[in-house]
């Protein structure tokens, strides 16, 4: 390590103390491994800082030495954006000691945390106040609250909720120059100027580090119906979540899309699940509806049922009779990831189109896909009741690696052309990143990408944090010399 770096690595010592930070050869995995195993990175040190002051003094000291910094939260993030540089430049500064939820307030349903707060753990507390915080997804036991405003996270019960950025009321967030910008209201309804608050959420750490949050808590559903569809098309479902909207008073809060492939993945990463039905069929809907007081959800979720059978869109299904069988159902939704995962090289989009347009949408692109590859395994899964959809892909069974991430690559090119005939978006809740980049900017018109510099140049003209990450440094260095 050349003299400017360790000087750099003991003035971090100095001011957090040597058990916050953390230098290669210690067990690097979690900081510089992406969540599939694939993508590596190497950082100078991973900073570990436990109050918010702390990532202030750790930014201001990155900044007087131009050293670059990437915010990390769980490191569950798809696209890239909390993994650091290969070249041993980069600081990682994470947020896993800053875990805290320091209050519930059960009238105004509010909730305060620290930026470092892992998402399972803060709906756990919630529920504990018979409050409810609906953002669920399938990483929450690992994801951070900060990730997850960093990425404008959504996940199942979008639908009902929205995304995080419906679910935040106020925010802390460490600049890029090491000022702490305080946004920590309750407030429900504030119009004051621009909202620098969104303008952080979804931001992928590009604009600042958040070290806290105000959440919108929801009381906690006292009945919950969970129940597994089969159906016969991806039409179908949409015609379903139509019907289920109109006759489940809007008490719908999860409708995903799982096709028969999906089914099978989820088995053999998890041998120990049974298919629910006895016969297979082509999709299913994996559906929720949620409610307290005193409405008769159970004979809601029957007359449905019922209307769905009736209209020929429901084939066959189970409800759930118990809490436990409905953990079940959505195991088999949770599995069928790990079961890609599994199948190693595989294309995984995240797109959206509008609701009315997405069975369109996947007929066209699997037309598309099947022409292209005629062995290639198209699975359409995800949050269809937002429009959002996994378009993915399994290579053709034997294909070797390299080959693979041609193909899919090629694919994933004409699966993106097909969705911008839609007037869709190439990434509906995992962000830019590193990944999407080319295929983002490659769309956003000039006056998007003047006004996205613009911003930038605004929070962080040395591009020092998470730098290359939704925009590339060059762009923010070259827009200065004009
Ligand atoms: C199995 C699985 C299922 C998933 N399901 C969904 C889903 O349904 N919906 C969905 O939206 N996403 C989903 N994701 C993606 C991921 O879980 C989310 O993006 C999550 O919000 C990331 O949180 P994290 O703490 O892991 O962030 P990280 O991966 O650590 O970071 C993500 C980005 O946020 C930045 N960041 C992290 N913490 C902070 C902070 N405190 N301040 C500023 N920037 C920060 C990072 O620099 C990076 O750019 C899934 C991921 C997995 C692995």
């Amino acid at each position: 390590m050349d003299t400017s770096k360790a000087n750099f690595i003991d003035a971090l010592v100095a001011l957090l103390g040597a058990n916050a930070i953390l230098q290669p050869p210690e067990d690097f995995a979690r900081y510089t491994q992406d969540w599939a195993g694939h993508r590596l990175g190497e950082p100078l040190a991973v900073a570990r800082p436990k109050t918010t002051e702390e990532v202030a003094a750790v930014v201001r000291l990155c900044r007087e030495n131009g050293v670059r910094m990437v915010p990390q939260g769980g490191h569950t993030g798809l696209v890239g954006g909390a993994l650091p540089d290969k070249d041993n430049n980069e600081i990682v500064i994470s947020l896993e000691r800053m875990n805290r939820v320091h209050s519930i307030d059960p009238v105004g349903f509010t909730m305060v945390v620290d930026g470092g707060c892992v998402l399972e753990e803060i709906k756990r507390i919630a529920e504990e106040q018979e409050c409810f915080f609906p953002l669920s997804l399938g990483a929450q036991g690992s994801c951070q609250i900060g990730g997850n405003i960093a990425t404008n996270a959504g996940g199942l019960n979008v639908l009902r909720y929205g995304m995080m950025r419906e679910l935040v009321l106020g925010l802390e967030v460490v600049l890029p120059d090491g000022r702490i910008w305080n946004g920590m209201t309750a407030l429900r309804k504030d119009n004051r100027a621009y909202n620098l608050k969104q303008l952080f959420i979804g931001s992928e750490g590009t604009l600042g580090i958040v070290t806290a949050a105000v959440l919108k808590l929801f009381p906690k559903p006292e009945q919950t119906q969970t129940a597994l569809l089969a159906i016969p098309s991806v039409a179908a479902a949409m015609q379903l979540y139509t019907l289920a909207r109109r006759s489940c008073s809007d008490l719908l809060s999860a409708f995903e899309l799982i096709p028969r492939k999906c089914m099978e993945l989820a088995f053999e990463a998890a041998p120990q699940l049974t298919d629910p039905l006895d016969v297979a069929y082509p999709y299913y809907v994996l559906m929720e509806t949620a409610a307290t007081g005193p409405v008769d959800l159970a004979q809601m979720m029957e007359n449905f049922v019922e209307q769905g059978m009736t209209a020929e869109l429901i084939l066959d299904g189970v409800l759930a009779a118990s809490s436990a069988q409905a953990l079940q159902l959505w195991f088999i939704r949770e599995s069928m990831l790990e079961g890609q995962r599994m199948r190693g090289e595989h294309l995984r989009t995240d797109v959206s189109v509008p609701i009315s347009a997405l069975a369109d949408f996947v007929d066209e692109a699997t037309t598309v896909v099947t022409h292209y590859s005629p062995e290639s395994t198209v699975i359409p899964y995800g949050h269809v009741g937002d429009g959002n959809l996994h378009f993915n892909i399994l290579p053709p069974p034997g294909m070797a690696a390299e080959q693979a991430v041609t193909v899919l690559h090629e694919l994933e090119e004409l699966i993106f052309d097909v969705l911008d005939r839609f007037n869709g978006s190439i990434s509906a809740e995992h962000g830019i990143g590193r990944i999407k980049q080319q295929a983002y900017l490659k769309r956003a018109s000039e006056a998007e990408r003047e006004l996205l510099v613009s911003i930038k140049r605004a929070f962080d003209p040395d591009c020092l944090m998470s730098a290359d990450r939704v925009l590339p440094a060059s762009m923010i260095k070259s827009s200065m010399n004009k």
